[in-house]
């Protein structure tokens, strides 16, 4: 078996302005007698260092809501009501409650616990739509304990072959693809422009600590990363290979945007770019209405990985006005069954990105046949950022970040990380799956609401009919 991988959380709390969902004030009426702070085990509740025979203000931020303080407060002296901040901040994707949920898992490295139960709906648009199958008995463990197999989270990234070619004495004749393996099925998308020195070089040094690759413009690469290079996908234009050789000579990966013109070059963009230094080829593509259409031809022209760049709250990208955008699964689902139907699906690796923001959201989009994901916001949340949608995108750092050491922004990125990795072995585990390239189109692991309110309602209410009732 492969060498087990393993990442290492540590606490990392910042001391910045952070939101949070219910605010907890102490009343008058308390009487000192420290029950809240035994009671509570995330220790919101403790005794100032400078008086212990009184009790500190509560650290809400620490918080899990699940009331056991407030309910066993033998005078009634606390308070918890819901924060006015906690509702402005997100939109209607990022959900505040969401990014509270990064922040939290960016502070321990550990799988968020909700207290008071879960009172919210059971669907909802896009990913939120489909439940993961869990009801697997015979489970593999993520510590292969008891003799059972662990739980691989690897990928492999690069072109295939959907079968060998022999000749009569049984040498091989298929030309055989180079491929990388990576540990996660994650990656870490383009860095917002705004960011501080300190912050890209966290990005940075998280995506080699954990063993990933992070893209990153050729001309934003500083030789302050060099020694980061395997970890580091330059973005080049592929009209200038030529004047970003050095960077590409050092790199696994390079990444290219795709452009119409570039398709019919694309054979030798590859080979110019292996031929520097080895590196395999992503072509970026962005989620247009015809993307089925641009990752077909570019599969058919023999592109070895594609990435497909939603917009960030997981829509469509480039329509016209007014139409309708697709979400990021149903364009995972419709890019993966159009290759299938052509029979190359297992020839290309696919990437997509653009509203992967939660844990969950990596083995859903692998369930809809992704190979891996990408990600950006949710690694500048997890440091603090503050994220509007409306009235447009708005993204706020805090303004002390730059003060900050790299070694804690970095910390904070990779309990991110580890939080998200125990969650994708907890769901592999429940589903049965060992390997997460198996994860990759298993819709028969996958319960999609739209189907199955269909098949249950849809011989009952006809189209429209539903509406009215
Ligand atoms: S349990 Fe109530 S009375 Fe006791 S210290 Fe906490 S808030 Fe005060
Ligand atoms: S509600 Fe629960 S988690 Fe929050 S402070 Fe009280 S005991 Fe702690």
């Amino acid at each position: 078996m492969p060498k087990k991988y393993h990442l290492h959380a540590k606490a990392t709390p910042l001391d910045l302005e952070y939101v949070f969902k219910f605010k907890i004030v102490r009343g008058e009426n308390c009487i000192n007698c420290g029950k809240c702070s035994r009671v509570c085990i995330y220790e919101v509740h403790k005794r100032r260092k400078d008086d212990p025979r009184k009790m500190a203000d509560p650290n809400t931020v620490l918080c899990r809501n699940c009331f056991r303080c407030i309910q066993e407060c033998p005078r009634g002296a606390l308070e918890k009501s819901l924060a006015k901040d906690f509702l402005n901040i997100g939109g209607s994707y990022w959900k505040p409650d969401m990014l509270i949920s990064l922040w939290k898992q960016a502070e321990d490295g550990k799988v968020p616990v909700t207290g008071a139960g879960y009172r919210g709906p059971f669907t909802g648009p896009g990913f939120d739509s489909m439940w993961t199958d869990m009801s697997e008995i015979v489970r593999p463990t993520r510590d292969g304990i008891h003799g059972r197999e662990y739980i691989s989270t690897s990928v492999e990234l690069g072109r295939k072959l959907n079968h060998l070619t022999f000749d009569s004495n049984g040498k091989l004749l298929s030309k055989t693809y180079d491929s990388v393996d990576l540990p996660l099925p994650i990656i870490f998308d383009i860095p917002a422009d705004n960011l501080g020195a300190n912050v890209r070089s966290a990005l940075v040094e998280a995506a080699a600590e954990i063993n990933t690759c992070i893209v990153i413009p050729a001309d934003n690469i500083t030789p302050d990363f060099e020694k980061h290079s395997k970890h580091i996908i330059p973005c080049v234009p592929y009209k200038e290979i030529d004047r970003c050789q050095s960077v590409i000579k050092k790199a696994r990966i390079v990444a290219v945007e795709y452009s119409d013109a570039l398709l019919g070059e694309l054979p030798r963009v590859q080979e110019t770019i292996k031929s520097i230094g080895g590196a395999l080829t992503i072509i970026r593509v962005p989620a247009s209405r015809d993307v089925e259409t641009i990752v077909s031809r570019l599969t058919h022209a023999g592109a070895g990985i594609i990435h497909v760049v939603g917009d960030y709250r997981g829509l469509e990208v480039g329509g016209p006005a007014g139409s309708n955008p697709r979400l990021l699964k149903d364009i995972i689902r419709a890019v993966h069954l159009r290759l299938v139907d052509e029979r190359v699906r297992d020839e290309v690796t696919l990437i997509f990105s653009g509203g992967i923001a939660m844990a969950e959201h990596v083995p859903k989009a692998m369930l809809c046949g992704a190979d891996l994901t990408a990600i950006d916001l949710p690694l500048l949340v997890a440091i603090g950022a503050r994220l509007y949608e409306e009235p447009k995108k708005l993204l706020i750092l805090p303004e002390e970040l730059e003060k900050i050491p790299v070694q804690i922004v970095r910390q904070r990125i990779v309990n991110l990380m580890v939080a998200w990795h125990s969650q994708l072995l907890e769901v592999m585990g429940a589903m049965g799956i060992r390997e997460a390239r198996r994860l990759r189109g298993e819709t028969g692991r996958a319960i999609f609401f739209d189907e199955i309110d269909n098949d249950t309602f849809g011989k009952l209410f006809k189209r429209g009919d539903a509406a009215r009732v």
